[in-house]
């Protein structure tokens, strides 16, 4: 997708401070962090949000999320806790129309989110 932001940091012409990559999955660092790590982790492929996961995507998204858990304990951020969202739709927050999971850590967070 040529006018997708997250697209174009998956294939290099915008800068990220990647800290996880695969062929397949990308993780980097939110620009505007909500949270001490604050980390954006995405499927390469394009994809508008989980509403568009097909049957045949479940593999990925479940190794994304695997990936998400491997490096909360890389980051040695595991037995404190940490937080994954995900956002659907305008309602849900969403704002970037490519699927992206936020792990979010560094901080004791509220319950319920605004
Ligand atoms: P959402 O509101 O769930 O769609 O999340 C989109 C996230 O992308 C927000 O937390 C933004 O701060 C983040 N974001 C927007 N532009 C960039 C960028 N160029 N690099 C890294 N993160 C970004
Ligand atoms: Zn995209």
């Amino acid at each position: 997708m040529d006018d997708c932001l997250f697209c174009k940091i998956a294939n290099k012409k915008i800068p990220a401070k990647i800290e996880y990559e695969d062929e397949e999955i990308l993780g980097f660092h939110d620009i505007d962090p909500q949270a001490p790590v604050h980390l954006i982790f995405i499927p390469k492929k394009h994809i508008v949000s989980l509403d568009q996961v097909q049957i045949s995507d479940t593999n990925l998204i479940g190794k994304l999320l695997f990936q998400m858990a491997e490096t909360a304990r890389k980051l040695k951020i595991s037995e404190a806790g940490y937080r994954v969202v995900n956002n659907i739709g305008t309602d849900g927050g969403q704002t970037v129309f490519h699927i992206h999971f936020h792990l979010l850590a560094g901080r004791k967070l509220k319950w319920p989110p605004g």
